[in-house]
């Protein structure tokens, strides 16, 4: 078959989703592999996370940085789309695999659908706040095959128009190595970050960009209620969302605490260990959505970032507002650990995704996107 097949990675966030399917593509003698690492990824600030890339051992690799500390989002998907367009005017894949609601990911989507080259999106049709719900959507429109985590994106996807036929449930890919025998000991992820404590919780908390104006004001309510609510905390960076540097601002007050253990980024397999044997996670990450439930551990789901995603009894909504997140620091112990949720996937995403790409039928898909009617005119 020798089809080439590009996969562009922006953050530790579609990393730790594309990495088992890079993989297998990267093994596989059917397929020629490259990656285009850009975004974050490319940033000392955000732990310089290109490292991750490289250590995996793909055979090609081609690093873009695609923005400077603090540059507008907008300008960020520009710069992208020039970059990646001249590395494909090279590389000339014949498809390009995208994933998710982030800037890079639309400016994949963007470069493949204008160059007449397929694009794959993994986990379209899902919901979420700021403006990472109008990227996802509008990723989905510009690709031509859709991976999904679950049949309720599917019917998402169909519902914006997108064909049937084009639509392939397989799981959300990271589920297959949370539930895979590769995750580290807790005691080496604890060696490994020096983390002193064996009770904690989790903090990952994003910027939202369209209440940019109330960020710096947010996260000084979070951050209040994790020094009085008495607990230990392993805390994560944001991503470099505008709005961003407000949260980091107010972690500077956490900095000092030996409760607080905080890193710009944790490796994705020493991630799920801590996330495992974690007391809850709080914020507002795709992590406690997704991921807490597989594990059956509770969430603090702060504000807007994740509305409408998912609803499970693990996962506890509050606003923004300092008693509503301290009185949750309180009752998320008194709860048990539930039985684990499969709502997006099995574990089994990577040997669905291959299967599709080795049979063959969607190298034929036409460049040609059609509207889908769900009713007839
Ligand atoms: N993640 C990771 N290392 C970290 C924090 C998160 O590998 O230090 C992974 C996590 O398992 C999840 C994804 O990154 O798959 C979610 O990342 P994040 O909260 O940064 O972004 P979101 O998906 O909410 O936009």
């Amino acid at each position: 078959m020798n089809k080439k097949i590009l996969f562009l990675t922006g953050t530790r966030a579609d990393f730790g989703k594309l990495k088992s399917l890079i993989r297998a593509v990267d093994d596989s003698p059917l397929f020629e592999c490259s990656i285009f690492a850009t975004g974050m990824h490319t940033l000392s600030r955000y732990g310089n996370t290109v490292e991750e890339v490289y250590k995996e051992g793909y055979k090609n690799i081609h690093t873009f940085m695609n923005q400077i500390h603090g540059e507008p989002m907008d300008l960020v998907l520009a710069n992208t789309i020039g970059g990646l367009s001249r590395f494909i005017h090279e590389d000339k894949p014949d498809l390009i695999v995208v994933h998710g609601d982030r800037i890079e990911a639309l400016a994949g989507a963007i470069v493949g659908s204008l160059n007449n080259i397929l694009v794959a999106h993994i986990e379209g049709g899902e919901l979420s706040g700021t403006i990472d719900e109008s990227i996802r959507h509008s990723v989905s429109k510009l690709s031509h095959l859709h991976f999904v985590a679950n049949k309720q994106a599917a019917a998402r996807l169909e519902q914006l128009g997108e064909k049937t036929e084009n639509i392939y449930v397989i799981g959300s890919p990271d589920i297959d190595i949370m539930l895979s025998d590769k995750l580290p000991s807790l005691s080496d992820a604890q060696k490994r970050y020096n983390i002193h404590f064996e009770s904690f919780g989790i903090v990952l908390y994003h910027p939202v960009t369209t209440e940019i104006e109330h960020m710096r004001e947010y996260a000084s309510q979070l951050v209040r209620a994790l020094i009085d609510s008495g607990h230990n905390y392993v805390v994560i960076y944001p991503n470099n969302d505008m709005g961003s540097n407000d949260i980091l601002a107010e972690y500077k007050k956490l900095e000092k605490i030996p409760r607080f253990r905080i890193f710009p980024s944790v490796r994705f397999e020493y991630f799920l260990t801590l996330l495992k044997n974690a007391q809850f996670i709080i914020g507002n990450s795709s992590a406690g959505i997704h991921e807490a439930p597989v594990f059956g551990l509770s969430t603090i789901n702060i504000g807007t970032r994740q509305q409408n995603r998912f609803f499970h009894s693990s996962i506890y909504h509050v606003s923004n507002d300092y008693s509503e997140i301290i009185q949750a620091t309180k009752n998320v112990l008194n709860t048990v650990r539930r039985e684990p949720c499969f709502s997006f996937g099995l574990g089994n995403s990577t040997a669905l995704f291959m299967k599709v790409l080795e049979e063959g039928a969607i190298w034929q898909t036409s460049k040609q996107k059609h509207f889908q009617e769900l009713l007839p005119r």
